[in-house]
């Protein structure tokens, strides 16, 4: 069957929530994408930040596979190894106390709002509390997570949304202080922000809010669900400035593709009891199997090495557009999540560097962002520069 009716098919049936890119994948491997003809794409997106390890990958396979024959899903009434050593190696990893398995991204945003109110009703008893998130930020599409998603576009036909979300500037410390009341519980921000053009956070500002939260008694929740799990040559983002939050939120590459996501908390901020939280899937056997092999292979692999590695020489490939192009405005990022600002809308751009083979996609602000597979190469780096910049011309 052709394409063109696998996407008539598709269309017939599936609820019309995207615009999609006219391609049926049929398979992946390493750092590239085959479509159902047979036509390979360099993938520069990995499934939105999902893929850091690659499509493919033996180690990976081997994991998921052995755990599929074993035992996929019990619940969490019970334990069960997985579960418990992904937990062990998260918490190594984020320098947190507590880990929350979650199904998504989202959910673990859901997570991280209720921690933070069930810490603040504690120390007050009072039920109007109050959490400060960012505008131009993205935490998800559930209500809570749409909530303190700071892009009216997103939130605007799905009124009332969660009470007590008030929004400042990013990397703003004032801005941030002109809404603290006696109410807020917390301050949610992304240390580096993906969905709303790649804008990494200053280190200033991520240790003036520790301090504000410090002193008021704040919860600071960082979503590191996209700029997280070494995409920025860190483990995560946030330890460039060296600053712990009370909550962290991670998903997309935890599970190399597989639906997992966990917010964290230390051990001061774990407020939520048994009855408070659940989840009939969140971190079963199979998912969890698939995360502690991607830590493991973080590990015994080096992956934040390469990222720093390959970012930078992806940095100094986009600095030469950037200095050729008056088009672009601006370059931004670390390691290998980096975006190109345009002076207008980049669509056409990464539509015609998909044509020719090279899979981009877009932030908001006219960004194109850069969130390949953290195992990429400097050839393929290559590989993209030269099909983005013919689709510059173009
Ligand atoms: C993708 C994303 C989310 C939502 O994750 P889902 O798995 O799509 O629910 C939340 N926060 C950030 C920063 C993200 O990039």
């Amino acid at each position: 069957m052709k394409a063109e009716e696998y996407m008539a098919r598709g269309e017939s049936v599936l609820l019309h929530t995207y615009n999609r890119t006219p391609i049926v994948f049929d398979r992946g491997e390493g750092v590239c994408l085959y479509d159902i003809e047979g036509k390979r794409y360099l993938d520069f997106a990995a499934g939105i930040a999902v893929f850091g390890l690659g499509y493919h990958n033996p180690k990976f396979d081997a994991a998921v596979k052995e755990q599929v024959d074993k035992l996929i899903h019990t619940s969490n009434l019970y334990y069960n190894v997985p579960a418990i050593e992904a937990a062990e190696k998260l918490v190594k990893a984020t320098g947190m106390d507590r880990v929350f398995f979650t199904n998504s991204g989202t959910e673990a945003i859901e997570g991280a709002i209720k921690t933070a109110r069930k810490y603040a009703v504690q120390k007050d008893g009072r039920t109007d509390h109050e959490i400060i998130a960012m505008n131009h930020s993205f935490h998800g599409r559930s209500m809570g997570a749409l909530s303190v998603t700071g892009n009216p576009h997103y939130q605007q036909d799905f009124r009332p949304l969660i009470g007590g979300v008030r929004f400042a500037e990013y990397n703003d410390l004032d801005s941030v202080l002109t809404q603290v009341t006696d109410r807020t519980c917390a301050v949610i921000l992304e240390p580096i922000q993906g969905e709303g053009g790649i804008y990494p956070a200053d280190a200033e500002f991520l240790r003036a809010l520790r301090k504000l939260c410090d002193e008021r008694d704040i919860l600071l929740i960082f979503d590191e669900i996209q700029c997280g799990m070494g995409r920025s040559g860190k483990m995560f983002a946030c330890q460039h400035a060296g600053v712990q939050p009370d909550v962290m939120t991670v998903a997309k590459a935890l599970g190399n593709g597989l639906p997992i996501g966990a917010f964290l908390t230390t051990e001061k901020a774990a407020s939520l009891v048994p009855g408070d939280h659940g989840s009939t899937y969140g971190g079963n056997p199979l998912v969890c199997a698939g995360a502690r092999a991607v830590l493991d292979i973080f590990e015994s692999e080096d992956i934040l090495g390469h990222v720093c590695e390959v970012g930078a020489y992806l940095w100094d490939k986009l600095e030469l557009l950037r200095e050729k192009y008056p088009i672009i405005k601006e370059h931004r990022g670390k390691g290998l999540i980096q975006g190109l600002e345009f002076r207008e809308s980049p669509a056409e751009i990464a539509r015609a560097a998909i044509k020719r083979g090279v899979i981009l996609i877009t932030a908001e602000n006219n960004v194109i962002r850069f969130v390949p597979p953290l195992i990429i190469e400097k050839e393929h780096v290559d590989e993209m520069a030269e099909v983005l910049e013919e689709s510059i011309k173009e």
